[in-house]
């Protein structure tokens, strides 16, 4: 039962732990996660969508043998994954090399280097890893991938006229640039000479004020998620949109921190969690407006994030507010139902009504029959599960919802402001 994040799995040298952020998997998950039992290989797709490139590629490529055998300690090396004091003799070489040359500047010296300035910004953390791992050079750029033999071209992708380090992804692309030029931030000049990325982070970090380098840090950011996307989905964000997003999500980033430096409890800290892979999670909730209309907003997304459906529903039926939310469980449900998607998961925050459906025993009220349908309805799939979120976490169905309850006549295209919640909850 080894654990995908903390144990010691991965067969490469120097570090045995995944070291791609935790995300859409429970955090004890085990490695037999990452497994499609029926098939009994790797599932290729859920690990490409979890592990950045290098990682999934290494775990890719890790044989599975018969699915009966047991978890086994191996010494990584050694080719017969046996324990000899001999191998264990040049590890320890090894090691006392690397810290000889980290204490007089050679080549380990990234280990031993300070980086508190990076982990005292005030950003969203994930985003404090992604500077650490720019400034470490630890990204997977093309250029990266080459050198470690992973793949044989480094051209980028976007301009095709350069090889990707990750400098020219972040600041010499043109995509980049045009990004820098519509930004708001001061101090990021293009630079042809400029190689050294820590450098010039470094550069940015001296001249800007907190909030100036807290943009710069998530522009940068959405620079590199706008590349991946681009790279792994064929879908590409305009450097005006990507501004805009950005923008709105340091924003809402400095507000969340400003309300959780109040004493109540920190919970709006989370943020919302895509579902397992093969499974699709609907968002629901309700709202009413001063008119007593009632509006359900439903937003279903898939394991990375990316809105497969949604639907905004006026009611004008005089219910009250756990009714609403009943109500708009139920219609997430027949919604589910009617686009064909077999494991399903609702999330609301209107915990009664969770309750209600997972126990009926807990809720035989007013309300009874409403979850008996859900009930009746949900035994269609081949996997249900209702989960409470707090409200915080389920801002794009709420904004839907009250989006509804104003009677706006909706198209075919989710609504501009619901989709940015959308974008910012995947990222
Ligand atoms: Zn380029």
């Amino acid at each position: 039962m080894v654990k995908i994040w903390g144990d010691n799995w991965l067969p490469r040298s120097g570090a045995f732990r995944v070291s791609s952020p935790w995300n859409t998997l429970p955090r004890d998950a085990t490695v037999s996660f990452l497994i499609d039992d029926d098939l009994n290989t790797w599932n290729r797709e859920l690990v490409e969508t979890i592990f950045w490139e290098e990682e999934a590629q290494t775990i890719l490529s890790i044989p599975i043998g018969n699915r009966s055998s047991n978890d086994k300690l191996l010494w990584h090396h050694d080719r017969t994954g046996y324990f000899t004091v001999k191998t264990a003799y040049s590890v320890h070489q090894e090691k006392k090399k690397a810290i000889r040359e980290a204490e007089v500047g050679g080549p380990s010296t990234q280990f031993t280097r300070n980086w508190s300035w990076i982990w005292r910004t005030s950003i969203p953390p994930k985003i404090r890893l992604f500077l650490w791992n720019c400034c470490t050079r630890s990204l997977p750029v093309k250029e990266r991938l080459r050198d470690r033999k992973v793949i044989e071209d480094s051209i980028c992708v976007r301009c095709g006229c350069a090889s990707e380090s990750i400098i020219h992804c972040l600041l010499k692309c043109s995509y980049a640039r045009q990004v820098w030029a519509l930004s708001e931030v001061p101090f990021v000049v293009y630079n042809s000479e400029l190689e050294d990325v820590e450098a010039w982070i470094k550069s940015v970090h001296s001249k800007s004020d907190a909030k100036e380098f807290g943009l710069f840090a998530v522009i940068s950011w959405w620079i590199w998620f706008s590349r991946n996307k681009f790279i792994w989905k064929a879908s590409d964000i305009q450097p005006l949109t990507l501004c805009a997003f950005a923008g709105k999500f340091f924003t809402r980033f400095q507000q969340s921190m400003l309300r959780n430096s109040s004493p109540k409890p920190n919970r709006a800290l989370g943020s919302w969690s895509s579902p397992p892979n093969g499974y699709i999670k609907v968002n629901m909730d309700a709202a009413c407006n001063n008119d007593g209309v009632i509006g359900i907003g439903l937003i279903a997304r898939d394991c990375v994030g990316d809105c497969v459906g949604w639907r905004g529903i006026t009611i004008n039926l005089p219910l009250s507010p756990e009714a609403s939310e009943a109500m708009a469980a139920l219609r997430a449900v027949e919604f589910s139902l009617e686009k064909g998607w077999r494991n399903l998961i609702i999330e609301g925050d209107c915990l009664s009504v969770i309750q209600g459906i997972s126990d009926l025993k807990l809720s035989a009220g007013v309300l009874g029959s409403i979850f008996e349908d859900i009930i009746v309805l949900a035994k269609d799939f081949h996997s249900f599960k209702a989960l409470h979120v707090f409200r915080e976490h389920n801002v794009a169905a709420h904004s839907l919802a009250k989006l509804a309850s104003t009677g706006f006549v909706f198209s075919s295209l989710l609504p501009c402001s619901i989709l940015e919640i959308v974008l910012s909850d995947s990222c």
